[in-house]
């Protein structure tokens, strides 16, 4: 069983869009899979078809230790009208954004979401933790609960600059409080090979990573943007999509690879 956090402090570059379609991609190959949404904007609950308003546990109450992580967890309504590529949801709503304050004077602060998915872990071959866009509190449960850092970029300019400030965070962690943590690898979305600045960045980013890069390229898709606005994956919304495939193919990249890491 492996627990994967999906992190970079930037917003928007496609963290939640990774987490939802890996899930769902992970799934179609038979894996099981728990999505962790730790992002109090909901989005990856959303995009699962789950109605974060009318959700009654969520992964707040795993937090504050009032409730179990099976007692919270939900799964996607595909799956429960038998199609395939369904997961379990550790859902979020606005209510997490009070967990940062109300977390601050427990007992190991860091290392709530790793004990709580102890209980579970037997349950499921990959874990994924959807993290918000900073290094708040909420990340860091989900960087200390995770075996390895799965990083989503855009090859812009700017990525590189912004993925140093991530690498520091991660190694802190690392040495302060998960040993096992460590960058699982970069995974390049939104990529559209038209653009020479893109190219070029690419091309930089495997010549100063090497393996760090998943061979996979997530391309540009309009499908993956449409897919959350009806409550599904890319898999799920429009298999044949060029962007669906490409999350199949990395969903199987990453269960190749899993071995090793
Ligand atoms: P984050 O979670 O890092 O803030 P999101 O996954 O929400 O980022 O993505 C930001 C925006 O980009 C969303 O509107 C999403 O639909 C869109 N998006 C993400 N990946 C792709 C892609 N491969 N093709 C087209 N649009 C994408
Ligand atoms: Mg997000």
């Amino acid at each position: 069983m492996k627990i994967f956090c999906v992190a970079n402090q930037k917003g928007g570059v496609g963290k939640t869009t990774t987490t939802i379609n890996l899930a769902a991609g992970l799934a179609a190959v038979g894996q099981r899979v728990l999505l962790v949404d730790l992002d109090p904007q909901g989005n990856a609950t959303m995009g699962s078809g789950i109605d974060k308003r009318t959700l009654e546990l969520s992964v707040y109450d795993v937090l504050l230790a009032s409730a179990t992580v099976a007692e919270c967890r939900a799964s996607t309504p595909w799956a429960e009208q038998g199609k395939t590529a369904g997961y379990d949801v550790l859902g979020a709503n606005r209510e997490l954004a009070g967990a940062e304050i109300e977390l601050v004077n427990l007992d190991q602060r860091e290392l709530r979401l790793r004990h709580a998915l102890q209980a579970v872990a037997q349950d499921y071959d990959f874990i994924l933790i959807d993290c918000p866009p900073s290094l708040s509190l909420l990340t860091l449960n989900g960087l200390c609960a995770a075996h390895g850092v799965l990083v989503p970029m855009q090859c812009e300019y700017f990525a590189l600059e912004g993925l140093s400030d991530l690498v520091n965070s991660i190694k802190q962690v690392h040495a302060n409080l998960n040993r096992d943590l460590k960058i699982i690898g970069l995974l390049r979305v939104m990529y559209d090979p038209r653009i020479t600045l893109q190219q070029q960045v690419s091309e930089q980013l495997k010549a100063h990573f090497g393996d760090k890069v998943f061979n996979t390229i997530i391309p540009r898709n309009v499908r993956l943007a449409e897919a959350p606005s009806y409550g599904k994956p890319g898999l799920v919304f429009d298999p044949s999509a060029k962007g669906s495939q490409a999350f199949l193919g990395f969903a199987q990249e990453l269960v190749e690879r899993a071995p090793t890491m």
